[in-house]
């Protein structure tokens, strides 16, 4: 449905999207899940057309984005981090106004916005100013604009931030609700949100795709593979011979050190990382060479994860997270 090759941006030195390729299939809804500066609304803006790329490529349903821009923003809906809502006007009549530029018009144009205000439940609020609306309600005209012309995608550019607590379970409610129809995209800083509504997740930070996959292959991402770094009182050769003899090493880096000593950065797929530094320790032992260091690093996924959860609020776990992100406003 849609692809992304090598999609690059760059603002002088800063590099905002960093080579990114990913595909969107049909049918599922995806979450970009990323902290603040990550990239997340720069790459919705270039995907939607809104933005040039500096390099790379996005082809939505066959159709490039920058040499076919109508036939592919024809086929998507964007409700960007901050929508140009205007404010003196009605839902009605700003449905009507983003209808009428999207080319609809007559009975179908009436019968669309009949349509998209029943699906995001703004029925009793379309005659007010939206000024008047609640942020919850603003957000779902914002969505209901995007689902204005039929396009098949749907992307959300964190749809649930500045909300409260009970807006954002509506909120939610109401992307599971549009997955069943359409293919979802949104972005968000929140992990247990994604979670709990993505079939699929992208992860991005510092402009890059670091993770792809369901909330279960995600999971099992940041259990494993970890990182040990060690530094052991013995030469090159010792240590390689004394490795052999620890199971679940998945690679290794070994670096002679002044006065003796080397130096060991190893992966390891074991289930709990202490098993492995348990056996590393005795072998080394076995052989009377002293471990000087030993060290457990976090795989990049899982600083990524912690940046996540600790995100807005300072303390770790996601609920927390949600807490904190609803309470700031
Ligand atoms: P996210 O949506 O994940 O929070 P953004 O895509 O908004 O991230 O930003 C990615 C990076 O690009 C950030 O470092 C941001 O400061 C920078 N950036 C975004 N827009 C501009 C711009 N117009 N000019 C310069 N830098 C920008
Ligand atoms: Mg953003």
């Amino acid at each position: 449905m849609i692809s992304v090759e090598h999609l690059t941006k760059r603002y002088g030195e800063l590099v905002a999207v960093d080579d990114l390729s990913f595909e969107i299939q049909e049918g599922h809804v995806y979450g970009f899940l990323g902290p603040n500066g990550a990239g997340k609304s720069t790459t919705m803006n270039i995907m939607t057309g809104c933005l040039s790329a500096t390099e790379g490529k996005v082809v939505i349903d066959g159709h490039d984005i920058f040499e076919e821009p109508r036939e592919a923003k024809r086929q998507i809906g964007y409700l960007p981090e901050q929508p140009p809502l205007y404010l003196n006007e009605t839902p009605e009549e700003y449905l009507r106004f983003v209808g009428e530029a999207k080319g609809l018009r007559g009975a179908d144009l009436e019968r669309q916005i009949r349509e998209v205000i029943e699906q995001v439940r703004i029925g009793d609020v379309r005659r007010r100013s939206i000024a008047a609306l609640s942020k919850g309600y603003k957000q779902r005209v914002g969505i209901a604009q995007a689902l204005l012309g039929g396009p098949k995608v749907i992307i959300l550019d964190e749809p649930t931030v500045g909300l409260d607590p009970l807006q954002i379970i509506e909120i939610r409610d109401l992307i599971r609700q549009l997955g069943q129809t359409h293919t979802v995209i949104f972005s968000s800083h929140i992990l247990s949100e994604v979670q709990t509504i993505c079939d699929q997740i992208l992860i991005i930070a510092k402009g890059k795709l670091v993770a792809f996959g369901g909330p279960e292959e995600l999971e099992s991402a940041l259990r494993s593979p970890s990182e040990i770094l060690l530094t052991a009182e013995s030469s090159v050769e010792e240590v390689r011979e004394i490795l052999e003899r620890v199971e679940h090493i998945a690679g290794v880096e070994i670096e002679e050190k002044p006065s003796g000593l080397t130096a060991v950065r190893l992966h390891t797929d074991a289930e709990d990382v202490h098993d492995v530094s348990r056996a590393l320790f005795f072998a080394f032992a076995w052989r009377q060479r002293a471990l000087l260091e030993i060290s457990l690093k976090r795989a990049g996924l899982e600083d990524i994860f912690i940046e996540l959860t600790e995100d807005g609020g300072g303390s770790p776990g996601a609920a927390d997270t949600e807490e904190s992100e609803a309470s700031e406003l």
